[in-house]
């Protein structure tokens, strides 16, 4: 087995900005594994927030050395490798899993969710994100978001009521609300949920700080709407401690370590009772395609990391009307453009 890396800087549609910062060039590393005269692709799209950057990935993908493995289909044993390798790095370790799911698809020549066992015509709706933005930026973009009939919307700043009120102007669409741990007391996130409860939203995605679980507890006591966790919610072991502060997970493969772990995860959240949301990172449809693979499965896809770039180098995934639309190409079936 052969691993080489590629890097892409990825050119963000508008610069985007979420409670911690602003980004407008996101870096990834896409890999081939190649074997058997076979290329499976994955990526990585590391985040600070997590602790890895483009360097970290690099270092992290290229001291792996798999002259003990042999065969692919062995993916158990080589991601419990690669997992064991070092803590942490876990976007660098999901380029490997997504390219050996990639990998094996295509020499069975099975779409993956076919592998799987899925019926391609679950997938859900996808929601598209907007960025925290000055009102006329906003209403540029709720244009753009035409043909997406559910969206996502960034809040936990100083100006959310600002926000709510540019975009209640423009759409009366169902929105989502992701507070990305913006809303740093429990008062402060009651508040802003019981307003958002008048607001049409459905959801709310990660209101306080990750390290404040306790807090969350209360406020999902205090609140009608559902909070579904990301930045709480990392790997399989975090799932059933969420169950006292959230109602469902945010699953991104670049946090979890990759498909085989999500799929754990999606099925420990269910036997909680929790609900599932697939999310992503900035990505190239190589790792848009992979998650997507799983949404059949799932209550909520967020992933639309691939449509908020402006030169994605790989064919995969579709959207329409807002629907995820899976290739029937063996593996994950994201193809260079
Ligand atoms: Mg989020």
């Amino acid at each position: 087995m052969r691993l080489s890396l590629r890097r892409f800087d990825l050119q963000l549609r508008h610069t985007f900005t979420i409670a911690r910062g602003s980004s407008t060039i996101d870096p990834v590393v896409v890999v081939s594994l190649e074997h058997d005269g076979i290329v499976g692709y994955g990526e990585a799209a590391p985040s600070m927030r997590y602790g890895e950057n483009i360097n970290s990935v690099t270092s992290f993908l290229t001291t792996l050395d798999f002259a003990s493995f042999h065969d692919p289909f062995h993916l158990e044993s080589i991601l419990r490798f690669v997992d064991a390798a070092a803590p942490g790095n876990c976007s660098a370790k999901t380029a490997v899993d997504i390219a050996l799911h990639d990998w094996i698809g295509k020499k069975l020549g099975l779409p993956l969710y076919k592998y799987w066992g899925l019926d391609k015509n679950r997938t859900p709706v996808t929601s598209f994100t907007i960025g925290i933005d000055t009102p006329e930026k906003l209403a540029q973009k709720i244009e753009e978001a035409e043909e997406y009939p559910l969206l996502k919307i960034k809040l936990g700043s100083d100006h959310d009521r600002e926000i709510m009120k540019t975009i209640r102007g423009l759409t009366k669409k169902p929105l989502r609300v992701d507070a990305n741990e913006g809303w740093k007391t429990r008062e402060i996130a009651v508040e802003r949920i019981k307003w958002l409860e008048q607001e049409g939203v459905e959801f709310i995605e990660q209101p306080m700080p990750a390290s404040d679980l306790d807090g969350t507890a209360w406020v999902r006591e205090h609140v009608n709407l559902p909070l579904i966790a990301d930045e709480n919610s990392i790997r399989l072991h975090d799932v059933p401690k969420l169950q006292q502060a959230f109602d469902g997970i945010n699953i991104k493969l670049m946090k979890c370590t990759g498909l085989y772990e999500a799929m754990k995860m999606i099925h420990t959240a269910h036997a909680c009772g929790m609900k599932i949301m697939v999310g992503c990172m900035i990505e190239t449809s190589v790792g848009i395609t992979a998650a997507a693979h799983l949404s059949p499965l799932i209550d909520y896809a967020d992933l639309d990391g691939n449509v908020l770039i402006t030169n994605d180098p790989f064919d995969g995934v579709k959207i329409v009307n807002g629907k995820l639309i899976l290739p029937d190409r063996p593996g994950i079936g994201a193809v260079e453009k």
